[in-house]
């Protein structure tokens, strides 16, 4: 049966919802009972129904500097007054160019040049790409494998869920993942590591399964080692101390590429600029998204070292180096965002005060601790993650339950299988930061 509803009020007329095929959403439950955002401003949405929401999860873990910024909307007009489009395919304009010298002047490590994509699934392919073309322009094209790790999320491109480790995602399309991609164990081990605050002590030996499948498949079939930092996704998974620092030292080891996903956790989620900052690791390859724009126009990149692009584009006499890219690669829209947005953060601080609130934010999500089926509480950065106990028989229920109940008494969560996750935007106040609690331990306790 088709579920079709309407609702009155959004955009001034009747709406119907019949026809949008939502994404990741149960479409028949939500078309019964739709949740509908109209608009937003700093820490708050506003529902089609006039109510305030209070933002807990920065929109998508992306809207970083709170919402409707006016120096991002004021640029993005101006950009779309002036250069609607440009093509990016031999031939050129200065907002893509100005923004890959803005964000490479605070980037970690080596990591100095920018390919631009429109998401964090299409920076994640180019990545894996680029580390593809890197060693065959090496004279090492036998180097294509690549490892990601259980339950690490990186999109939703065939490259992309290849290398991730979601198995829902996965599922069905199982018969044409990549054929060439071996996954490391994940770190989540509650019975050694659950509430505590800020980097699990136990688990750094788990990177050491990478020995494992460089035995198995010999280091020089190994292109790279895919993971996200902090694991955001699936359900907040912290990597234990010492865990990054290990995997680095392996993949040097073996001539392998290290690639961190920071779709999530670039631009400030830690309180730092990167997480790759923030544990003192530096990738030879990063993807980002998300809160490169502040999210107000979609956009994706893959920051790599300048070995990794002085290689690739050297190794052809002539022409095109590297076969990819997309029409929308640094639309000026996009880069007017990210030029805006990035200078916002850096006028208000923002990285740094993420980093000043952190404790404020652990102590508060530790006082649920002791609320009924929490089972696990963690934190990091701006970062907090609720696990609760699955209902038997309905895994996923109870935490769903918590994020509708929520949404009613006005604030935004997001729930992936029973784990809340939690990510706000890093101009929250330490009330709002109250606020959010008081609403989820009433939500929690009647889902109970
Ligand atoms: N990589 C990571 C680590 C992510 O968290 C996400 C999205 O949440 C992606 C990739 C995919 O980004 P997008 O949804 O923009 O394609």
């Amino acid at each position: 049966m088709t579920e079709t509803a309407t609702i009155a009020g959004a955009l001034g007329s009747e709406l119907s919802l019949e026809q949008l095929w939502m994404p990741f959403t149960a479409n028949r439950a939500f078309k019964r009972a739709p949740r509908l955002l109209a608009s937003a401003s700093g820490m708050y949405y506003t529902s089609v129904d006039g109510r305030q929401i209070l933002d807990g999860t920065a929109g998508l873990w992306c809207v970083n500097a709170g919402h409707c910024r006016e120096p991002i909307v004021r640029a993005v007009q101006q950009a779309a007054a002036t250069l609607d489009f440009a093509p990016g395919f031999q031939m050129g304009h200065p907002y893509s160019f100005a923004l890959a010298e803005r964000v490479s002047r605070m980037l970690p490590g080596d990591l100095d040049h920018v390919f631009f994509a429109n998401s964090g699934s299409e920076a994640v392919d180019s990545a894996l790409k680029i580390a593809m073309a890197y060693f065959q322009a090496r004279g090492e094209p036998q180097r294509a494998r690549f490892v990601g790790r259980l339950r690490g999320y990186h999109g939703v491109g065939f490259g992309g869920i290849s290398v991730g480790g979601i198995e829902t995602n996965r599922r069905a399309y199982a018969a044409q993942l990549l054929p060439q991609v071996d996954h490391l164990p994940h770190t989540h081990d509650l019975s050694r590591n659950a509430f505590c605050r800020g980097q699990p002590a136990h688990g750094a030996e788990l990177a050491d399964d990478l020995e494992r499948i460089v035995q198995e498949r010999g280091a020089d079939t190994i292109a790279a080692v895919i993971v996200e930092p902090m694991a955001g996704s699936t359900g907040v998974l912290i990597p234990p101390q010492g865990y990054l620092t290990r995997l680095r030292a392996l993949c040097d080891r073996y001539g392998i590429l290290l690639i961190f996903d920071e779709v999530i956790t670039g631009f400030g989620r830690l309180g730092k600029a990167f997480a790759a900052d923030y544990f003192g690791v530096m990738p030879d390859l990063m993807t980002v998204a998300k809160g490169l724009t502040n999210a107000a126009v979609p956009m994706g990149a893959v920051f790599v070292t300048g070995t990794i692009y002085d290689t690739v584009v050297n190794s052809t006499p002539s022409g095109i180096e590297l076969f990819h890219g997309y029409t929308y690669s640094g639309h000026p829209l996009a880069a007017a965002a990210g030029l805006a947005t990035l200078e916002l953060y850096e006028t208000e601080g923002l990285f740094d005060r993420a980093a000043e609130l952190a404790p404020y934010w652990e102590d508060a999500l530790h006082s649920l601790r002791g609320l009924p089926r929490v089972i696990d509480i963690r934190n990091l950065g701006l970062v907090g993650g609720i696990e609760l106990e699955p209902r038997a028989g309905a895994p996923g229920a109870r935490a769903f339950d918590v994020f509708v109940d929520c949404f009613n008494r006005g604030a935004l969560i997001r729930v992936t299988g029973d784990i809340i996750a939690l990510s706000p935007p890093l101009i929250i106040e330490r009330q709002q930061i109250d606020s959010l609690m008081e609403t989820l331990t009433a939500a929690i306790g009647a889902a109970a």
